[in-house]
């Protein structure tokens, strides 16, 4: 089965995802952290044509064979990759990369426009979604820092990722809303596995 997680900045994705793989025995695919090896990639002053990226087990992302994953957590990666994210000749290289790793078949695929674009006919699609105050003070625990900055630069990334015309951010018709506002990690997980039952049982009839 291929699963579908898409929403807006700290909604919970990666987390969901790498912990439904687990469980599921997928492979784990954290698109947004692709994106940020690509703007990683760029301040280093890697031209688009010689962007070597890899997804290794776990979700590690190589570049260049360097395992650069560590890295892409840096808070200054949100912006310039959102900012990188705009750019078609990007998507179109990420894009191809990640359809190629789909095409395998059991895999959780996290980011933007996974449901609507990458993966148009995964048999799972989910919406992760909390409000922004939510998901602020989510950030702002894992970080630390000024909330009030930590909230505007959310709020700022959303609306650039939801108002860009290639492949902006937003919940592909088919796909299942889930609001995570005032949730842990693990009741968020356990109605993930039980839409993937659903799934799972309606696939079989
Ligand atoms: O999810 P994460 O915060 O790591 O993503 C970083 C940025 O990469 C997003 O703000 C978005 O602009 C871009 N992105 C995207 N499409 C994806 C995944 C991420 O445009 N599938």
């Amino acid at each position: 089965m291929r699963i579908a997680i898409d929403g807006p900045a700290a909604a919970g994705k990666t987390t969901l995802a790498r912990s439904l793989a687990e469980v599921l025995g997928y492979l784990f695919v954290p698109t947004g952290a692709m994106y940020r090896a690509a703007a990683l990639a760029r301040r280093r002053g890697i031209p688009l044509e010689a962007l070597d990226l890899r997804v290794e087990e776990g979700g590690r992302i190589l570049l260049g064979g360097e395992d650069v994953t560590e890295l892409l957590s840096n808070p200054e990666l949100d912006d310039l990759s959102s900012q990188l994210a705009v750019d078609s000749r990007v998507r179109k290289r990420l894009v191809e990369v990640q359809r190629r790793i789909g095409a395998g078949g059991d895999v959780v695929m996290e980011g933007r426009d996974i449901g609507t674009v990458v993966l148009p006919d995964a048999e799972l699609k989910i919406y992760l979604w909390a409000t922004e105050e939510e998901r602020a003070r989510r950030r702002h625990r894992e970080q630390g820092g000024d909330f009030a900055q930590i909230l505007a630069a959310i709020r700022r990334r959303d609306e650039r990722d939801s108002t860009r015309p290639d492949s902006p951010l937003r919940p592909a018709p088919d796909a299942v809303v889930l609001d995570t506002t005032g949730k842990t990690p693990e009741e968020v997980l356990a109605q993930a596995l039980e839409l993937v039952e659903e799934r799972r049982a309606h696939l079989a009839r």
